[in-house]
């Protein structure tokens, strides 16, 4: 694990939203025998980035997604770019920015740099410190992540409890790569179980086995990503190979996980014929997937790599057609996959 992200974790620390109060004060008699118990005192803290409520398109029902931050992946195309970094962000949305110059004012850390009229972030001195946020009345201005134990991100999946039982729905844990943070995922997902709670991880596969191997019981589904078949390709778009990520998903499948393969549809780089066809050989010869789904490549993660400070990769990539989408998706139901358009 690096060093940056072990120093993102804590455990053995005092918590008093941690999830030993919340679970105690929800649990039946049935539950209180679960086998879903904590690996170790629950009061891990993470770094989540969003919580999105109401979502329908990862995984069955109505879920709410819970975005963690970090990635060992750096994919071109990222459409979540704030999910890269381990660590929390400052976002500058310049076209809001009115120019007030409170934020060149208050910075205890000189981190604003003006230039003419115009207020910008220095972002090798800042500090992450927030305090150009709160005083940025034009929302220019933004912490990307923050510290949340294991109780506060439960406190607010078991707000939409209702709406899982009636939809069957769940929590997805997604990014980023949420098994970056093991520790932290590790412990939401025995907290969801323990609450009867449906929940599904979406993933690179980018780890070691028992990284996988940790979490697949307390995991309904699995959401697994599969990009690119050419090692040296998949190389050179993500920044790391993709052997381990496609041995752990024909050992996934074969040990009886739900598992559901995503695929981002980006013109030029995988959606031609040679990919799709080894795609679907190495789904029905080494592995149990049955269900494929397309995601279709769009732009929306380059606004937010400026906002960021990142130098965005994004490639200049049309969006794909209907009929091109449509006939990827033929060519997969042809070959014995259940295949669909969007998550
Ligand atoms: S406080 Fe906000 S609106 Fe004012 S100069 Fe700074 S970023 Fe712009
Ligand atoms: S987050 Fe803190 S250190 Fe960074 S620019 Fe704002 S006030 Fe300055």
């Amino acid at each position: 694990m690096p060093q940056i992200f072990s120093d993102l974790i804590t455990f053995g620390t005092t918590c008093s939203s941690g999830i030993w109060n919340l679970d105690t004060s929800n649990i039946s008699a049935n539950q209180s025998v679960s086998p879903w118990k904590p690996a170790r005192p629950p009061d891990a803290i993470g770094i989540v980035f969003d919580i999105m409520r109401y979502c329908v398109h990862d995984g069955p029902g109505i879920r709410t997604a819970v975005f963690l931050k970090g990635c060992p992946l750096h994919c071109s195309w990222c459409h979540n770019p704030e999910g890269q970094s381990n660590g929390i962000e400052l976002s500058f949305r310049e076209d809001r920015c009115v120019r007030c110059g409170d934020c060149f004012d208050l910075c205890p850390n000189g981190a604003v740099v003006k230039e003419g009229d115009r207020y910008r972030p220095a972002r090798e001195t800042c500090m992450v410190c927030g305090t150009c946020v709160d005083s940025c009345y034009a929302e220019a201005r933004e912490l990307v992540g923050r510290e949340m134990s294991v109780g506060e991100v439960m406190n607010e999946i078991l707000k939409d409890l209702a709406f899982f039982d009636q939809s069957g729905g769940g929590v997805t844990f997604t990014g980023g790569e949420p098994l970056f943070q093991i520790e932290f995922v590790d412990a939401l997902l025995r907290a969801c179980k323990r609450h009867g709670i449906h929940t599904a991880v979406e993933t690179s596969g980018f780890c070691n086995w028992a990284t996988l191997e940790r979490i697949s019981a307390a995991t309904d589904l699995f959401l697994y990503d599969i990009k690119i078949m050419d090692d040296e390709a998949h190389r050179r778009f993500t920044g790391v190979g993709n052997g381990q990520i496609l041995d752990n998903l024909a050992r996934l499948s074969l040990s009886g996980n739900d598992v559901v393969v995503r695929m981002p549809v980006l013109p030029g780089i995988n959606d031609h014929e040679a990919n799709l066809r080894a795609i679907l050989e190495f789904l029905t010869k080494r592995t149990s997937v049955q269900d494929i789904h397309l995601l279709p490549f769009h732009r929306i993660g380059k606004d937010k790599s400026t906002r960021l400070g990142h130098q965005s990769t994004m490639p200049d990539l049309p969006v794909p057609e209907a009929e091109h989408l449509n006939a990827i998706s033929t060519l997969f139901k042809q070959g014995g996959l259940r295949a669909m358009i969007g998550g």
